[in-house]
């Protein structure tokens, strides 16, 4: 069976009352709710309700108003790309497929009553949850760097945003002839070569705006983990003697 009779014959059972034992919540049929609203829980949330076609219920929870792509988020970095480029409203999941946002943060499942807790208060009940919710720092092994007025300094940027804006403001700021020194942590980690293209787009800038500049990278893993002969013919030919490895 493929996916999409699958999510069919889903919609069927459950405008029977076969699938669904919960109080209801705006609109008939099985109810799926969906946990992070990236490029997961956005793709799962729109092909449910296209391959379902509308006949499964489908709540988003995110808490951001809009989505914003870690892909390219580099070049915002490096200055030939801007927020805007990356960044799509979710009108259109609910417009174009009638998907329900609620903007709010998941605090708990309890998967025994199939419900879930929103830190706002709210329940929603579930037929079928998808947890989604990608991945996080875990603050608490990095030393110095648990606290906030660290991290609000010595920026990632790894959750395209906030800190994109600010990192890309930091190099503007920083003198013609200063370091760019950037670690990279021990694999696995989100994007194995989002770091190395990090890098030559840090390096780009500099050629063109801070010649004088350096790019540094630490790296825990023994080698470069993606792409090597790539990254490493663009750091050697594009720029040479500005990024150090
Ligand atoms: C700089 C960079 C470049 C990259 N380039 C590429 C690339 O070129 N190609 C590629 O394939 N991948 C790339 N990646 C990796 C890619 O971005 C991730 O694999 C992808 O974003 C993961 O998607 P996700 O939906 O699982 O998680 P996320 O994108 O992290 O989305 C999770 C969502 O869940 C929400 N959320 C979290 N907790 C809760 C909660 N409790 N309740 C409700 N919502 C919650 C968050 O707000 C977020 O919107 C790159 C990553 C980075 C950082």
């Amino acid at each position: 069976m493929q996916r999409r009779q699958l999510l069919q014959a889903g919609s069927a059972l459950g405008a029977i009352g076969l699938m669904s034992g919960c109080a209801t919540i705006g609109g008939k049929g099985p109810k799926v709710v969906v946990i992070g609203a990236g490029y997961a829980g956005a793709t799962a949330a729109k092909y449910i309700r296209m391959w379902s076609e509308g006949g499964i219920q489908v709540t988003l929870v995110e808490p951001n108003d809009s989505f914003i792509s870690c892909p390219i988020s580099n070049l915002v970095i490096g200055g030939s790309k801007t927020m805007a480029d990356i960044t799509t409203p979710y009108d259109n999941l609910v417009k174009r497929h009638g998907v329900q946002m609620v903007k709010d943060r998941v605090a708990s499942i309890d998967a025994t009553k199939r419900v879930v807790k929103l830190a706002g208060g709210s329940e929603l009940p579930y037929d079928r949850l998808i947890v989604s919710p990608g991945v996080d720092f875990m603050w608490e092994s990095l030393p110095g760097m648990n606290k906030p007025s660290a991290q609000d300094k010595v920026l990632h940027a790894w959750k395209a945003g906030a800190q994109t804006v600010a990192l890309r403001k930091q190099l503007e700021a920083m003198p013609d002839g200063g370091v760019f020194a950037m670690s990279i942590p021990l694999a696995p980690y989100r994007c194995p070569p989002g770091p190395y293209e990090r890098a030559c787009q840090v390096a780009h800038y500099f050629s063109k705006a801070k010649p004088k500049s350096k790019v540094l990278i630490l790296d825990a893993n023994p080698d470069i983990t993606a792409k090597k002969g790539l990254f490493t013919a663009a750091w050697k030919e594009l720029y040479p003697g500005m990024v150090e490895y």
